[in-house]
């Protein structure tokens, strides 16, 4: 068996028994190989396709998407000219998240995404342009996107892209914000060159945060105000932030407030870190049956022709059910696929 690198697909032909070749290029020389079994697209689906995005992800931006660069989608191209389409009725075209963005050293760009580590745990708020909050800073970081992406485009309230992660000294030490890892104080010299290019943001008083953020600062205070108040009560009554397993598990088990996703903002400095909405895959791919076999506008496979990982239309609808729901049924399509097609070179 070959495997090879740096290759890609230019053309995937099509006989009257289905897919039996492809062309591919490698460092600018093309081969054909001859098809017995299948060809299992797997080249990580359409978000970052230039001209697929502006249509189906109006507000994504490449630069804030977290995904590792060489996902182009443009073999959909080569499946849809054999007559594959889009699967339809999903929620949303894509799964996103909260990310933040820092320089390297070297100019390359880091995002980082806020999946886990700071949003939902005490002593951390997220508000918009107005210093409000407009989320459940502990719901699922697809709805968190999502909810930026609707706020900003709701016209009330204030825009939400760039939103504003905050949290005071004791949060920052306890659990870090994103790229800044937990046990940082304020005059740490950890904290300096986040500081220093921008990353993150330092104030004495919310009012100076605000300030510095360029945000409305009587919001901003009157959020945290609030925001302090259900900490003592152990009640969100504005987002319902920690009233599900999922959320509480995101927070602090260690806690001993009366909620694990709830603590109070008092102890300066505060911090604040931007954050935009980041595509981390897509939802939306080619529509395929039970054996990952790409179908046609008919619904009829395209023999030989497979989909799977983020090139195959989610089985989950666009919905973030949980953790692993790309990965997994990237497994067991690609393992379903594989035999399909092992066994179509048998007969
Ligand atoms: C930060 C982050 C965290 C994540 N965490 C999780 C998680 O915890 N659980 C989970 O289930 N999912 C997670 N995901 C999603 C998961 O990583 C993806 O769903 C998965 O990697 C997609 O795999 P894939 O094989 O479809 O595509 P990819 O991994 O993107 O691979 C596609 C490959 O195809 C190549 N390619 C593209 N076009 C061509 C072409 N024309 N010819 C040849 N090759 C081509 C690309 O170069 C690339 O190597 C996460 C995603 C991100 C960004």
């Amino acid at each position: 068996m070959s495997l090879l690198l740096n290759t890609s697909v230019a053309r995937i032909e099509r006989s009257a028994q289905g897919v039996d070749a492809v062309t591919l290029l490698q460092d600018g020389t093309s081969r054909s190989v001859q098809v017995r079994g299948g060809v299992v697209l797997a080249s990580g689906g359409l978000n970052r396709h230039a001209a697929l995005c502006q249509t189906m992800l109006p507000g994504a931006n490449a630069d804030w998407c977290p995904a590792a660069p060489g996902h182009t989608g443009e073999a959909h191209g080569l499946a849809r000219s054999l007559g594959a389409h889009y699967g339809t009725g999903g929620d949303s075209h894509a799964f996103w998240a909260p990310v933040s963005i820092r320089t390297r050293a070297d100019g390359s760009r880091a995002v980082f995404p806020h999946f886990v580590m700071d949003r939902a745990k005490p002593g951390m708020v997220t508000v918009n342009q107005a210093g409000q909050r407009f989320v459940n800073e502990s719901t699922a970081y697809h709805l968190f996107a999502l909810a930026m992406q609707q706020q900003n485009h709701a016209g009330q309230g204030g825009p939400a892209v760039p939103a504003y992660l905050i949290c005071d000294a004791e949060a920052l030490r306890k659990y870090g914000i994103g790229m800044v890892r937990p046990g940082a104080t304020a005059g740490a010299k950890s904290l300096q060159p986040f500081l220093a290019d921008g990353y993150l943001t330092q104030a004495d008083t919310l009012e100076q945060l605000a300030q510095k953020l360029g945000i409305d600062a009587a919001g901003l205070q009157a959020s945290v105000a609030r925001f302090n108040g259900f900490a003592a009560t152990g009640i969100d009554t504005d987002f319902q932030r920690g009233v599900t397993a999922y959320q509480q598990n995101i927070g602090d088990a260690t806690w001993t407030g009366k909620s694990p996703n709830l603590g109070a903002l008092t102890q300066a400095p505060f911090y604040a870190v931007r954050l935009y909405p980041g595509d981390i895959g897509a939802s939306t791919g080619l529509a395929t049956d039970a054996d990952a076999r790409v179908l046609d506008g008919q619904q009829q496979a395209i023999e030989g022709l497979y989909a799977v990982g983020n090139d195959m239309h989610s089985i989950m609808g666009g919905v973030y059910t949980a953790p692993g729901i790309t990965i997994g049924p990237g497994v067991v399509f690609g393992y379903l696929a594989a035999r399909h097609a092992v066994a179509r070179a048998r007969v």
